[in-house]
């Protein structure tokens, strides 16, 4: 029966270890996985460390490092459980993994960069529980929440499910912008807003409701029509946008932008009994003038104001929208990059289409002219169309 020595013995004839000073020599290029347990990581950690406990690993790994090939320098206290950590990534497939030896002990010693991480307050460990139950998650993640920013152009109709589970969850930064004031035919599904506040400036409402629901969140108000002077300044620093407008004007302005600073829209629109979600991530999936390069005449365009909607359904695209954004913030699953799901409240199915990206794409193909922010006409339609030129609003 081999011991604990053999193994360890064995485990470091598989595997490479690298001093602190070869480790440093990697930072920027490989990434520092922390394997020790959550006490220990609280203490300190080498600056922009993944941490996922030793006993995680195995689970966690596939979706926090996706790319096999992607440089590892993995660490511990002391530099024994990293090597069997090592070990086990080999298995698992990645190719160019190193074990930091002699640990964090022997780097901070050394005097090297260390940070203490920020972690949650016993509230947020409360609030965040159910977080934190996923390995998926944890605190690494919801810490990644809380350092997030989302904006959200729009404290409507898909802008109030969204804002209210995005705050919810604990995304640290939400940013709102809406120019209108509230109404009381907003109320049949802006869900943001309430009779008390009828006639109130609606980021000023939203703002309101989400430090009520969770005092974590910075709420960021832009009471301002979104235009080609100001997007770029707005959406600056922003991690995801979530698109909740309703007009062709505002979705080219924002496409053009996003793509200028390659920040990553969650698309939504509503019609009648029908909606539709879509992920545009600049340069990566389709682009909103993939779909549709141009708008339709303003005849087969019906005017926004007028057009009816079920009071639920922006509810469940709203929080598709959110969902996907947090999907982003975390790199978690597949996200609806390169599809379009369509939604009939009617039939109650979910339908998703392919999108491609159009290589004859004015703003994002190859041979696309350097992008200009301009305004455009006032036009108004629900739906994006799809690529074949059919629309899936019937
Ligand atoms: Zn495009």
């Amino acid at each position: 029966m081999p011991g604990f020595r053999d193994l360890l013995g064995d485990a470091k004839q598989r595997i490479r270890e690298i001093d602190p000073a070869a480790a440093e020599a990697r930072r920027g290029d490989a990434v520092f996985l922390d394997v020790r347990e959550q006490d220990e990581y609280e203490q300190g950690i080498i600056p922009d460390t993944l941490f996922i406990p030793r006993g995680h690993l195995e689970a966690q790994i596939e979706n926090r490092i996706p790319d096999k090939d992607r440089p590892i320098v993995v660490y511990c206290a002391a530099g024994i459980r990293s090597v069997f950590a090592a070990d086990t990534l080999q298995e698992l497939g990645y190719t160019d993994v190193a074990s930091l030896t002699g640990g964090f002990g022997r780097w901070k010693n050394e005097g090297r960069d260390w940070v203490t991480p920020a972690v949650l307050n016993p509230e947020q460990r409360t609030r965040y529980h159910r977080h934190l139950l996923l390995p998926e998650i944890g605190e690494a993640g919801q810490q990644r929440l809380l350092e997030s920013k989302v904006l959200l152009l729009g404290a409507g109709g898909l802008g109030s499910p969204a804002a209210l589970y995005l705050a919810a969850a604990g995304v640290g930064t939400l940013g709102i912008v809406d120019m209108d004031v509230v109404d009381s035919s907003n109320l049949q599904r802006q869900v943001l807003h309430n009779v008390d506040r009828i006639g109130e400036r609606k980021v000023d409402s939203a703002k309101k409701t989400l430090t009520d629901l969770n005092p974590d969140v910075d709420v960021v108000t832009y009471d301002v029509r979104l235009g080609a002077d100001n997007i770029l300044d707005i959406i600056d620093g922003y991690d995801v946008v979530v698109d909740g407008t309703d007009n062709f004007p505002t979705r080219y302005l924002l496409n053009d932008a996003s793509l200028l600073k390659r920040i990553p829209v969650v698309h939504g629109s509503i019609f009648r009994f029908e909606g539709q979600v879509t992920v545009f991530r600049p340069y990566d999936g389709p682009c909103y003038r993939c779909l549709l390069p141009e708008p339709p005449p303003p005849e087969l365009a019906p005017s926004c104001a007028e057009a009816g909607v079920l009071g639920v359904l922006p509810g469940i695209i709203g929080s598709i929208q959110a969902l996907e954004a947090i999907k982003l913030l975390l790199d978690l699953g597949d996200p609806l990059v390169g599809r379009l799901l369509a939604y009939d409240a009617l039939e109650e199915t979910f339908r998703t289409f392919k999108v491609r990206r159009d290589p004859t794409c004015p703003t994002c193909g190859p041979d696309a002219a350097p992008i200009v922010i301009a305004e455009y006409d006032d036009l108004c339609l629900p739906h994006a169309v799809l690529a074949d030129g059919t629309t899936t609003d019937h």
